[in-house]
């Protein structure tokens, strides 16, 4: 290896490859470090792959919004297959829980436009798998979508080797050391050389930092486990809406002709190769039977990821305010995939030492947002 380049990202999940593909892009020298044998193997490959405008705080709203041009328009030569199709996503509330969905829909409704009231007869034409009597109301985003996650994370590998990237798998950085101007990284293959390092160590995120010096970041890395079953016979799948309970104590969307569902939780974990607890996945189980009637005999596939918050649900994307050449892009929480594109842009601009494109001007994206310094 032994080699120094302009950029150095440690983690090709989502994150760091897509802002790897934004600075490749221009024209500077970038290496991807990887522990595992393959790209996306974390958190990742383990989404729910959801595009959801309604989801989350604000700024993950605005980022959102701003890269759905992205997913809608990709630049030539990074995909074949469409990055986004139709997957609306209905919120449902039982009587105990009806003023929350309430006040989640006067909150996400951003533009007044995005979501539908409905009533429990509007809500039973949407989404007539629920069980009868059920819920009492929810409310309707019809312009989610289901994301090609693989397609997205080929395609932003695709531009990056275009533009002379490197991608290092099965190679941990175990040690950072920053010296006469750059880092050197330390691998048990060799070391390699970077006038910038960028974390986007997902999960491990919080201890990369303390390899380099950091202060602590407080980053919480939390379980989140996922089931996939056999579709109910004589029910037909593929063009039902994806459920979310008021609470996010369950949610089910149609996969491949099957059922994906998700007890919601959210347990503090070390970073690790996250597996379910069985005790979420009979949560899970029991939730979607009372919700739905159903009676599930068979679990498809099961598996959980670790989605990594900051205490404000927001992202961290910036250079470290008291470690030279050392920028943070982690914490993406449950949006990691959907906020991608817009993340990768603001990264790049602000290694650039550029202002915020366009793109994220129009939706209101400060950088300071989503700045360490609004942490340390
Ligand atoms: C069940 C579940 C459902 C989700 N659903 C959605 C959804 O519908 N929509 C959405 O937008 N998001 C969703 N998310 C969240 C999304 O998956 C994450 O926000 C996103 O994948 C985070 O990407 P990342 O690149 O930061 O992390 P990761 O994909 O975990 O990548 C980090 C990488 O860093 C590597 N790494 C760590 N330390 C080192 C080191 N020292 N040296 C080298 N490599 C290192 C790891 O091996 C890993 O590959 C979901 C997550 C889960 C678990």
């Amino acid at each position: 290896m032994d080699k120094t380049y302009d950029i150095v990202v440690v983690g090709a999940g989502i994150a760091g490859i897509s802002a790897a593909s934004e600075l490749a892009r221009t024209g500077l020298s970038v290496a991807i470090l990887e522990m595992e044998h393959q790209p996306g193997y974390h958190a990742t490959g383990r989404s729910a792959a959801i595009l959801a405008q309604s989801y989350g705080n604000a700024v993950i709203r605005r980022l959102t919004r701003a890269s759905e041009h992205f997913f809608n328009a990709p630049p030539t030569g990074f995909t074949d297959h469409p990055l986004l199709s139709p997957r609306p996503i209905v919120h449902v509330a039982r009587p105990d829980q009806a003023q929350r969905l309430r006040s989640q829909f006067e909150e996400s409704n951003d533009d007044g436009k995005l979501l539908e009231w409905l009533d429990a007869g509007e809500l039973a034409h949407v989404a007539p798998h629920l069980k009868e009597n059920y819920a009492v109301c929810g409310f309707l985003n019809g312009a989610a979508s289901d994301i090609d996650v693989n397609a997205l994370l080929q395609g932003y590998l695709r531009l990056f080797r275009q533009a002379g990237g490197e991608l290092h798998t099965a190679r941990a950085a175990t040690g950072l050391i920053y010296d006469s101007g750059r880092w050197t990284i330390e691998t048990a293959k060799g070391r390699l050389y970077g006038n910038i390092l960028i974390n986007a160590a997902g999960a491990w995120a919080a201890e990369l930092g303390k390899l380099a010096g950091a202060r602590d970041m407080p980053l919480t890395p939390m379980r989140r486990s996922a089931v996939v079953i056999d579709a109910p016979e004589g029910l037909t799948v593929s063009e039902l809406p994806m459920v979310i309970d008021a609470d996010e104590e369950f949610y089910i969307k149609p996969e491949a002709g099957k059922l994906m569902a998700s007890p919601g939780d959210e347990t503090p974990s070390p970073p690790c190769d996250a597996a379910p607890d069985e005790i979420d996945i009979a949560i899970c189980i029991d939730r979607i039977e009372k919700a739905f009637g159903l009676d599930v005999r068979r679990i498809d596939s099961k598996w959980a990821g670790l989605r990594s918050f900051l205490p404000d649900r927001t992202p961290v994307c910036g250079f470290d305010p008291q470690v030279p050449s050392f920028f943070w892009l982690a914490g993406q929480g449950g949006y990691g995939v959907q906020t991608a594109p817009a993340m990768a842009w603001l990264a790049a601009a602000i290694v650039a030492h550029q202002p915020p494109p366009a793109a994220l001007n129009d939706f209101r994206i400060a950088a300071e947002a989503l700045s360490p310094a609004r942490i340390f």
